[in-house]
């Protein structure tokens, strides 16, 4: 089965302390789409301008993604730019151009109204609202957001989490939410505002889901280097809802599975700046990388 994948294709210009890299592809639909891409078809629903570099779409078709639902607009692409500390759990956004997303409301092909995976990474909530408004059968909706929406468009949110069954977001967004420290004491709460499973990530450290079958504690993949962890996250419900796309049975069954499979997708992206790790991989990369996973995370 396919999957829709809606959020942001933009042009990323990432600073660490050890090198700095512009305009490369990213953006949160980017990256999940491409993470998806190894388990089943992608069908992206963004919007570029016309800086975009053909290049990028040329990725996008060598990952096999459906672009009938990529507006291409007049204007510019939507541009971000941040910086890593030494500690690159410590980022800071420098700019954030919205471009061509800035009055963006997508309509869909008809053919992606019948998709029973929706993804809606990362974008302005009410974007996230239009895309799942025009959704048919959708099966399976998972949502991720960030500080910023929960900082300007509150209510946007937390209309949108009544709408979805799952939301994937970080431990900060967690606290942030509901005004709880403790994950754990927050994800029942996050529970209350709508969605039946939530994932928490932790970085380096994980996941937590949590769901009609309890707690599940997932491990991240151990890396010696980290290159650049921009779009970590994005990989991360990439590959995880790639992964249960690919599957039959219910999501239950294969949530686990696909936790395992996006955490080892986005094990990759942190391996270099952007794309440019993830874009080079292969399939058999990523089922080595789970197998040894489940090695050292089983007793
Ligand atoms: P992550 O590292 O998983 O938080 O995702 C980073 C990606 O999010 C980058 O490729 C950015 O282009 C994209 N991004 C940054 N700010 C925003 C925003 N306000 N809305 C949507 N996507 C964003």
């Amino acid at each position: 089965m396919s999957l829709l994948v809606a959020g942001t294709t933009a042009l990323d210009s990432i600073k660490t302390p050890y090198a700095e890299n512009p305009r490369l592809l990213g953006g949160s639909a980017s990256h999940a789409a491409v993470a998806a891409s190894f388990f089943s078809q992608a069908h992206l629903v963004g919007a570029v301008g016309e800086d975009f570099p053909k290049k990028y779409i040329n990725l996008y078709r060598k990952h096999g993604l459906c672009l009938e639902g990529l507006d291409h607009r007049a204007g510019q692409t939507f541009h971000w730019s941040g910086e890593y500390e030494v500690n690159m759990n410590n980022r800071r956004t420098l700019d954030t151009v919205l471009g061509v997303i800035e009055d963006y409301s997508p309509t869909l092909p008809s053919n992606y109204t019948k998709l029973p995976y929706v993804l809606l990474a990362n974008i302005a909530p009410d974007v996230q609202g239009r895309v799942l408004d025009q959704m048919k059968r959708s099966k399976f909706v998972v949502a991720d957001t960030m500080d910023l929406w929960l900082n300007i468009a509150r209510p946007a949110v937390l209309k949108l989490l009544k709408r979805i069954d799952c939301l994937v977001l970080n431990d900060s967004e967690a606290s942030q939410l509901v005004e709880e420290d403790n994950v754990v004491a927050a994800i029942p709460r996050i529970h209350k505002l709508g969605p039946k499973y939530v994932i928490v990530k932790k970085g380096e450290h994980g996941s937590i889901l949590s769901g009609p079958n309890g707690l599940f504690i997932a491990p991240a993949y151990p890396l010696k280097k980290v290159v650049d962890p921009t779009g970590a996250g994005d990989s991360f419900v990439g590959g995880m809802m790639g992964y249960l796309a690919s599957q039959r049975g219910s999501v239950d069954k294969n949530l686990r599975e696909g936790i395992i499979c996006g955490s080892v997708t986005a094990s990759f992206c942190c391996e270099n700046f952007g794309l440019k790790k993830t874009t080079k991989i292969k399939k058999a990369d990523i089922s080595k990388r789970v197998r040894e996973l489940t090695r050292m995370a089983s007793w």
